[in-house]
């Protein structure tokens, strides 16, 4: 095991057991130099902030990942996906933007690869204002009102014609894999493909056989004009999980992988849509792909990658060795570290911070923000912060720091300033590391590999000498200032307000006397409401659904009242929603949406309608608010009078985390690694990152 330094060192070898991960495998005319393959994946940055997306697909390229793609990339304007963020290839002057990114990619070895993308049903074109066209008539995707025309004869010329320039396009800019396009239901490709979505009577509809044509003939033709330059991928969502309704392993998606076995390069399979594929740890652990997939590669000679939330390397050879997958595929492992394949190869498998499955990351494609993730706090900041995920620069000077709590931001925080060389204390007053994460992790269903983001960070500093660490160390005032330390960093976390004030309510909800309220971090505890358990959901992220899940579970009657239209709507960001909603339902949970609660007493509530304030009465013994957090800042605002004052110590003070302003594990995590990078910078006014600025055209 090597110390964690500023510099990567490398001097560890790698297990033999793992020099089957380092075969090249050949892809057509290219030859990728091993089996971890970073496939396409989204990222809220795309052609609006190249110079970012570049710079973090550089760093995978550096991290030892084979191959690194893009994300989808439109190839033209009559399909823009300008609610979200993607690239673009429209025309040749989108060829250099791209070609950033190639050329980092080629610097470290890494072939580049390209997801070419003509979506059909579900973009609304809202930039282009272009009419959408699909196989058949229907209305967008989501909740616009506009419709999808049929594409006639011309139309279809037209994509093929347009595949075929973007493809063309692609090897200019460098681009060594080029992907045809038909997984997640995303592209005309997978539509004419799909029995739902594909109504056509003409060559084109109808039969398997029919309905295949286009993307046999996208297939063909990319092969054609770029197939003796560059490996030609296929991505097929292979299942889809609706039975006969939809492609699956044992019905269409298996007959569809035969059909065209041995067209393309290489083969990416997995399911379909992204809500199955980008499955949560709490819904699916990894490998839950596997037996969907694993036909494949009984069906074609060619290469299969695959993907399953592979962080563990002995899974990954198991994988190859059973021959099920020839390369490794990965988004998110690759974004939770980008340096997964060099720690394998350098036979330092301890120091992978593995994806937690949290979906934080997509998020980011839903907002429409740079990319993030709840484990490596400098995704999405590679260009704009210059943050790399494994250097970071030396201490400034010889200076100790104190961190009080070991919650996320606090671990970060030590793990940080520790790789810096500072002289790190973290006293933390329960009996473990973890705070939050830890706390909930272990106490509601579902979570447990949440317990990484603990687990890395308290692996990482047990190797610094120069960080200390103390269990069961409540510290007071006194004893923070007795310390003397040069910094003092307060991540002392918050705590679940019982009052009801949220989103929907700025009063606390008037209450009986005797009435019961119950706040999560009790349940948490493992306290056990009696009565009926009426859960007021108005935080709206995954605490309430849980709650609700983990109380029924138990055997209680619950109902979940929430403002909001459904149960933890937050999640629709991390595909959750509907399989959040769908198990409590099959729990019996009973959900009351669009109502707030207005009142408690000892035995009933009082809930009104949003829009109508229209009240009525349900029973209810114990009362448990999700609304708000309250941060636990007493010892911040102790220490902050005394320090200054005549005799006291003077060292710096700064809050950081759900002390300063509750929020997301990964928020927690980035304001430990944001006090860690800048401790010893000088603060300014100015915007503390580079911005992408827009060109203006000649006018
Ligand atoms: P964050 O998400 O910001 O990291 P958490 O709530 O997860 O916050 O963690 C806060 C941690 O701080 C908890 O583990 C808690 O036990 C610890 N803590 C709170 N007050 C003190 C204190 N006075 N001394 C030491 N540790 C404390
Ligand atoms: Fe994994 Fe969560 Fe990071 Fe996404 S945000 S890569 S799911 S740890």
């Amino acid at each position: 095991m090597n110390r964690i330094t500023g510099d990567m060192t490398t001097t560890n070898k790698r297990d033999p057991r793992y020099d089957i991960l380092f075969e090249p495998v050949k892809i057509g005319p290219v030859t990728t130099k091993n089996r971890f393959y970073q496939v396409p994946h989204c990222n809220g940055m795309g052609h609006q902030y190249p110079s970012s997306m570049a710079e973090m697909r550089a760093i995978k390229a550096e991290g030892g990942w084979g191959v690194v793609c893009t994300e989808q990339v439109e190839i033209h304007h009559t399909s823009e996906l300008s609610s979200t963020i993607e690239g673009r290839l429209w025309d040749d002057r989108d060829i250099p933007v791209l070609r950033k990114m190639t050329d980092k990619i080629h610097t470290h070895g890494g072939l580049a690869g390209i997801e070419p993308f003509y979506d059909g049903i579900t973009t609304p074109n809202s930039y282009s204002r272009e009419i959408p066209m699909g196989p058949s008539a229907r209305p967008v995707y989501g909740l616009y009102p506009i419709q999808v025309r049929a594409m006639d004869a011309t139309d279809i010329r037209n994509v093929r014609r347009w595949y075929v320039d973007a493809a063309r396009r692609a090897r200019v800019a460098g681009f060594d894999i080029i992907y045809v396009y038909a997984g997640h239901g995303m592209t005309v490709l997978s539509q004419f493909l799909s029995r739902r979505g594909n109504d056509r009577t003409d060559d084109y509809g109808g039969s398997l056989e029919n309905r295949v044509r286009l993307l046999r003939e996208v297939l063909i033709d990319t092969k054609e004009a770029v197939g003796h330059d560059c490996g030609i991928a296929l991505r097929l969502g292979v299942e889809e999980l609706l039975g006969d309704e939809g492609l699956s392993s044992v019905g269409e998606g298996r007959d569809v992988v035969e059909m065209l076995a041995e067209i393309p390069d290489l083969w990416d399979v997995n399911l379909s849509d992204w809500a199955n594929d980008s499955m949560t740890s709490r819904f699916a652990a990894s490998g839950f792909q596997d037996s969907h997939i694993a036909f494949v590669k009984k069906v074609t000679s060619k290469p299969v990658v695959g993907v399953g939330r592979y962080t563990s390397p002995d899974a990954m050879v198991s994988l190859v060795r059973s021959g099920v997958l020839d390369l490794i595929g990965a988004a998110r492992p690759s974004i939770a570290d980008p340096f997964l394949p060099k720690k394998v190869e350098e036979g330092r498998i301890e120091d992978i911070r593995e994806c937690i499955g949290c979906n934080i990351c997509v998020t980011a494609d839903f907002t429409a923000t740079p990319l993030r993730c709840t484990q490596n706090p400098t995704m999405g900041e590679e260009w704009r912060k210059g943050w790399h995920p494994e250097r970071i620069a030396p201490r400034h000077a010889t200076e100790s720091v104190l961190i009080v709590g070991a919650g996320p931001s606090g671990l970060e925080a030590a793990r940080a300033l520790g790789q810096r060389g500072y002289e790190v204390t973290l006293a933390e007053a329960g009996p473990a590391m973890g705070g939050r994460v830890l706390r909930e992790a272990t106490s509601l269903p579902g979570l447990m590999e949440w317990k990484r983001v603990a687990d890395y960070r308290t692996y990482q500093i047990s190797q610094m000498a120069n960080v200390q660490t103390f269990l069961n160390s409540p510290l007071t005032t006194a004893e923070v200032l007795e310390f003397a330390a040069d910094h003092v960093v307060i991540a002392t976390g918050a705590r679940w307000c019982d009052s009801g004030v949220g989103r929907a309510l700025n009063r606390p909800i008037p209450r009986d006397a005797g009435a019961v309220v119950v706040t999560p971090d009790v349940i948490m505890a493992g306290h056990v409401p009696g009565g009926p358990v009426v859960i007021y959901d108005d935080d709206h992220y995954y605490m309430g659904g849980l709650l609700a899940e983990k109380l029924r579970t138990a055997g209680c009657d619950v109902t979940l009242v929430t403002p909001s239209a459904d149960v933890s709507s937050y999640t629709h960001n991390t595909l959750e929603q509907e399989r959040v909603q769908r198990r409590l339902i099959e729990l019996d949970v009973k959900i009351l949406a669009l109502h707030k609660v207005v009142h408690f007493g000892t035995a009933s509530v009082t809930v009104a309608c949003n829009f109508t304030d229209r009240s009525h009465v349900i029973a209810c013994g114990s009362f448990v608010p999700v609304t708000m957090r309250r941060p636990i800042d007493t010892l911040f605002h102790e220490v902050k009078a005394l320090v200054g004052t005549v005799g006291s110590a003077q060292p710096t003070l700064t809050r950081i985390g759900d002390c300063y302003a509750p929020g997301t594990i990964a928020a927690a995590v980035y304001a430990g690694h944001h006090y860690a990078r800048e401790l010893g910078q000088s603060a300014s006014d100015a915007v503390p990152f580079k911005r992408e600025l827009p060109a203006l055209a000649p006018y």
